[in-house]
């Protein structure tokens, strides 16, 4: 895989949520909390504290608060939205804190409450409530209680500045995600009746990286999990591809994110035990080679399997042993199960890329996943984490 491409890729998708959350048309949320809780008289309505001013002497308050529950576009999954409406350009800090439990804590420095609801019953699933204070007389907070903690990942915290063009002041906005949803593991040896999703990297109208004497990334990608899927059907697993030919898996010329997602929605629509994406590396200094097996912490599995298949690559390529990591790619992070991205050899690199285009070469990577499969699954059924027997 072209190291920086993917790298590119991977910063797109992390910032893809403020992008949305930019372009999403604020007037259009549907309820105001205030108003609704108000109407059930749950709510306590306070008057602004001070009278505090910015530079243009303009009030530093905040004016509306409301919040709504959406689906976010990445990953289909449940997001609480609050949006704060203040008169000046509001600057924030944010932490999560754990005790008396657990909290997302927003200080939206020197601007203060105005005449604004102070508490809210928010979904009560992703986030139960959130309550609005004046601290040290000068500054709001807002404190969003939350039924677990959340990592980076499953919160963002942005300000939006004012839009003279769609009549909005300047905003804070607070996204809370539901997290993803966690299978139970009760892993056991063998390979037999297992169910494996294997992802051949690009396809179609993505090439992946191109080596200098043309092999095509989405060439040598295929051609490995064809004959892993051989290996593993014959061994009695249950295996899916998420593309069998030179295609694009959601379509082709797709966005990143369509194209990404539609490979992890195989694995988790059918709850594969495993997943296992095939990749080749690339870079721009021709000299780097070696072999590398990345994985996301997501589940107490993941680096367990990703140290399993690198072990065997390793010993059977015989090329640099560049190590099983944890990396942020969106298919071993949006798979709900273990998940694993191999980067076989690097294509940029023309000893390896002649190694590529070889039946010999690519049988080997093929046998060392299998390997690495078959490992696994004996590791962690003896294991005690995260459900093992
Ligand atoms: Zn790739």
């Amino acid at each position: 895989m072209l190291r920086f491409k993917v790298c590119i890729i991977a910063l797109v998708l992390f910032l893809m949520p403020t992008l949305l959350c930019n372009t999403v048309d604020l007037s259009t949320v549907p309820i105001t909390a205030a108003k609704a809780a108000a109407a059930q008289g749950e709510v306590k309505v306070y008057k602004g504290d001070t009278k505090a001013t910015d530079s243009k002497n303009r009030r530093a308050e905040v004016i509306a608060v409301r919040w709504s529950v959406q689906t976010d576009a990445d990953t289909d999954l449940k997001k609480v939205r609050v949006v704060l409406d203040t008169t000046v350009a509001p600057k924030v800090k944010t932490s999560m804190v754990s005790s008396p439990v657990p909290r997302l804590v927003v200080d939206i420095d020197g601007i203060v409450p105005g005449n604004i609801v102070r508490e809210y019953k928010l979904d009560g699933a992703v986030a139960e409530s959130a309550v609005i204070a004046v601290i040290s007389g000068k500054s709001t907070r807002v404190t969003i209680d939350l039924p677990e903690l959340l990592d980076s990942n499953d919160y963002r915290v942005f300000t939006l500045p004012v839009d003279v063009v769609n009549k909005k002041t300047y905003r804070v906005v607070i996204d809370i995600s539901e997290k993803m949803p966690m299978m139970k593991f009760n892993f056991t040896p063998g390979i037999k009746g297992k169910t494996l999703v294997i992802d051949p990297g690009h396809g179609g109208s993505d090439s992946g990286a191109v080596g200098l004497n043309g092999t095509m990334e989405k060439t040598v990608t295929l051609a490995t999990a064809n004959k892993l899927q051989e290996l593993l059907e014959k061994a009695g697993a249950k295996v899916l591809m998420t593309r069998t030919i030179d295609r694009d898996v959601f379509g082709p010329n797709a966005s990143a994110v369509e194209e990404l997602k539609a490979r992890t929605v195989v694995a988790n629509n059918v709850k594969a035990d495993l997943f296992i994406s095939i990749h080749a590396d690339a870079f721009t200094n021709r000299q780097v080679g070696g072999t590398s097996t990345h994985y996301y912490p997501k589940t107490p599995y993941d680096a367990m399997f990703a140290k399993c298949v690198q072990e065997f690559l390793v010993s059977d390529l015989g090329l640099n042993d560049r190590g099983a990591k944890a990396s942020n790619f969106y298919v071993i992070r949006r798979t709900y199960m273990p998940a694993i991205l191999v980067e076989m050899a690097f294509i940029s690199n023309p000893e390896e890329e002649k190694l590529l285009n070889t039946e010999a070469f690519t049988t080997k990577v093929a046998q060392g996943i299998y390997n690495g499969v078959d490992k696994f699954f004996v590791q962690a059924s003896v294991s005690r984490i995260g459900g093992g027997k």
